[in-house]
């Protein structure tokens, strides 16, 4: 178990499956454990609960629901019988209260040749001033590959974010601030894990190219065309621009409630003429917005909904600084990314 005295009462933090989370399970004494698995281990969500059961031999349930983040771990309403919960795939999130004690267990890697990772980079001809950000998976990897970085000329930085953000070098969908702070001393990020998510999401967070390599298959991959990103969204701010009634998704789930947010962008709208309407959900469906008398919505959720699938929702959907920029508040340039602090 890692030192979580950062975290809130209750919190612990663990690589992996295995006895150290057993005999932490065991020692808590729970009457009921609620184990809750990422979209990408469903298919080993059955196994994990027997896992789980046998090696600890208290009752657990599985929560059904697809997570996508520390931010919407199970409510009391979910699971109303567990004092415990299990969270596989995710680093806590240290500024969002939890309604019971919480296992997370990261998931972390133990793979990844450092030495071979750097000469991938030096071939690949990544910029020598290099910013260092990584899924949480891959963490392990930042300080020996960074060494390997060094070694090899290259200036390298690891930023530290912000209170929503567990580690350094860490990659949140939803807020990149620890990229943010070394952005000014880089030329380019690289990003240290697989998928195109996280590149995305640091390509509108900070305007630097954002290389990526998978530390598996030792592949560099060049960067993602920013400004295609960008002025995909500029033109579905000029889309929204003339919408007169507006709707403004809140959801419940404790790491994606941004309530105040909500209300200050509905005073916003009125001043400028606009109807707001406020809808509460806690996992947003398209279906839901479907046949309403609406012509725009702004996410004050999760900020990748607007960002990621947009084109799934029958009507704009924009982020908070998006909809400023439709009511002329925020200028289009700089693209401001929706950090959810
Ligand atoms: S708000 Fe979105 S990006 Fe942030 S942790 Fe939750 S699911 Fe991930």
């Amino acid at each position: 178990m890692s030192d979580a005295g950062s975290f809130a009462p209750g919190t612990a933090v663990f690589p992996r499956v295995g006895p150290e989370l057993f005999e932490a399970v065991r020692a808590a004494h729970p009457q009921r454990v609620v184990l809750q698995v990422p979209a990408g281990l469903v298919r080993n969500a059955t196994d994990l609960v027997e896992r789980l059961r046998t090696e600890t031999g208290v009752p657990v349930v599985l929560a059904a629901r697809a997570c996508f983040g520390a931010c919407d771990v199970p409510s009391r309403d979910e699971a109303p019988r567990a004092d415990l919960a299990v969270v596989l795939g995710h680093a806590p999130i240290p500024n969002v209260a939890l309604p019971r004690p919480t296992f997370f267990v990261e998931m972390r890697e133990p793979g990844g040749d450092p030495v071979r990772l750097a000469d991938r980079v030096v071939e690949a001809g990544v910029p020598r001033r290099l910013g260092l950000v990584a899924s949480v998976q891959h963490l392990d990897l930042v300080d020996p590959f960074g060494d390997a970085l060094t070694r090899r000329g290259y200036d390298v930085r690891v930023g530290r974010g912000d209170r929503r953000l567990a580690y350094a070098a860490q990659a949140l969908g939803c807020n990149y601030t620890g990229a943010e702070a070394v952005a000014a001393d880089v030329d380019a990020f690289l990003f240290l894990g697989t998928g195109r998510f996280h590149p995305i999401g640091l390509a509108f967070a900070v305007d630097r190219p954002v290389w990526s390599i998978d530390p598996l298959q030792e592949l560099v991959e060049p960067p993602i065309d920013r400004g295609t990103l960008v002025r995909r969204r500029q033109l579905a701010v000029a889309t929204a621009r003339d919408a007169r009634r507006w709707g403004i998704l809140v959801s419940t789930f404790a790491g994606q409630n941004r309530s105040p947010t909500a209300l200050a962008l509905q005073e916003r709208a009125r001043s400028h003429g606009r109807e707001a309407e406020i809808l509460m959900f806690d996992r947003l469906d398209p279906r839901d917005l479907e046949g309403r008398a609406l012509d725009a919505y702004v996410n004050t959720a999760c900020p990748r909904i607007a960002l990621d699938d947009s084109a799934s929702y029958p009507k704009p959907v924009l982020t908070p600084p998006e909809f400023l920029m439709a009511l002329g508040e925020l200028p289009l340039e700089p693209y401001r990314f929706d950090t959810y602090h």
